[in-house]
């Protein structure tokens, strides 16, 4: 059930002026968006209106104090039309963590629900249908209230807005283990999806591609010891035939792939660890030829695939494999999204 959001429709779309077969991942923009706003202490009733430009003061808290978080799912078309979106309630319970942790107020599962479902169905037209696209969905909530006192905004914005994405899969990367720089710290906001956590990965990344690879490893910002998270995505091992994954603490962010390809992992009767794995263990299993895989997985990637990674001068290269795990937990994860398999855990969510 869609509780009636107000919607201000454009008077003019821009669907046609869109190249459905040539999309990169998140560059262009549907025609509407939803917008609520935080006044007076509440979250007023959100409306969809025409994609536009936002106004802000200059001593809008978000630009000096960066009170900002946010969340990024999709919407998936089967072949006959019908639209899905995956796991939905657990982005909107994440945005409503990470608001606690940067004291932004809770907002209303209902106005993040039936928002989310009026645009998307609003927005349907605008999900690509070719192998691998979908429709990205960005949901944020920044501080639009004014004051140059360092204190949380008694005004806040919460957006979504869409952009069909054609598939982010770029090739398998190189990958470099962070032996300086760290992502999170315990006790800090490694766990939320806070926009400034992002803007500090920028700095190491770039030092990273300097050196030859594309993506960082973070380990713990304590010794550098552990391996924690693939850039902005969560990190996945394979030594013999043993699935593993780092345990969620402080530092990492809970993703829902690494949830759901946990999940997937065990129906699929693999063994799995989710338990620290330190950067000792990956070399020597490098080095021994037990290493077989290392992937990335977060919404937009699904699974990234590592072809080897960077660590104290050394290079290590991993196998290419036929099997992989990482190709075979992808296919199973996208044919729930897309409806073409059955959807065992209750993952999809109709769109109607
Ligand atoms: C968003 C994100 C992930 C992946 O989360 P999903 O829910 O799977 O998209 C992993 N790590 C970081 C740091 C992230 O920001």
């Amino acid at each position: 059930m869609v509780n009636n959001i107000a919607i201000e429709k454009a008077k003019t779309s821009k669907i046609h002026e869109v190249d459905f077969d040539n999309l990169s991942f998140g560059s262009v923009y549907t025609d509407h968006m939803l917008v609520c706003d935080y006044k007076n202490g509440e979250w007023e009733a959100p409306k969809i209106v025409p994609y536009q430009p936002i106004t802000l003061d200059p001593s809008a808290k978000i630009f000096h104090y960066g009170q900002s978080i946010f969340e990024g799912m999709k919407a998936y078309k089967d072949e006959d039309g019908k639209v899905f979106l995956f796991r939905p309630l657990e982005n909107f319970k994440r945005l409503n963590k990470s608001a606690e942790r940067l004291a932004i107020p809770q907002l209303p599962e209902s106005f993040f629900m039936d928002g989310l479902h009026a645009l998307i169905q609003l927005e349907s037209d605008w999900i690509p249908t070719n192998a691998g696209s979908s429709l990205y969905i960005r949901p944020f909530i920044f501080a639009s209230g004014n004051g140059f006192h360092a204190s949380p905004a008694n005004e806040y914005k919460f957006i979504i807005a869409c952009a069909p994405s054609g598939s982010y899969f770029s090739g398998k990367v190189k990958v470099l283990i962070e032996e300086t720089y760290s992502r999170a710290a315990n006790g800090g906001v490694g766990y939320a999806k806070a926009g400034g956590n992002y803007a500090g990965q920028f700095y190491p990344t770039k030092l990273a591609a300097d050196k030859g690879y594309q993506q960082v490893i973070w380990t713990d910002d304590n010794a550098h010891e552990y391996i924690e998270e693939a850039g902005a995505m969560n990190v996945f091992v394979r030594i013999n035939d043993t699935l593993m994954t780092a345990p969620t603490n402080d530092r990492i962010l809970d993703g829902i792939t690494r949830k759901s390809i946990l999940d997937i992992a065990k129906d699929e009767g693999i063994k799995t660890e989710v338990r620290k794995i330190s950067v000792h263990e990956l070399v020597e299993a490098a080095k021994n030829g037990s290493l077989k895989e290392m992937f990335g997985a977060g919404t937009a990637a699904v699974v990234s695939p590592i072809s080897g990674f960077g660590y104290h001068g050394e290079d290590y290269t991993l196998p290419e494999l036929t099997n992989s795990y990482a190709s075979m937990l992808k296919k199973r994860i996208t044919d729930i999204q897309y409806n073409r398999a059955e959807d065992k855990f209750g993952w999809r969510y109709p769109v109607q």
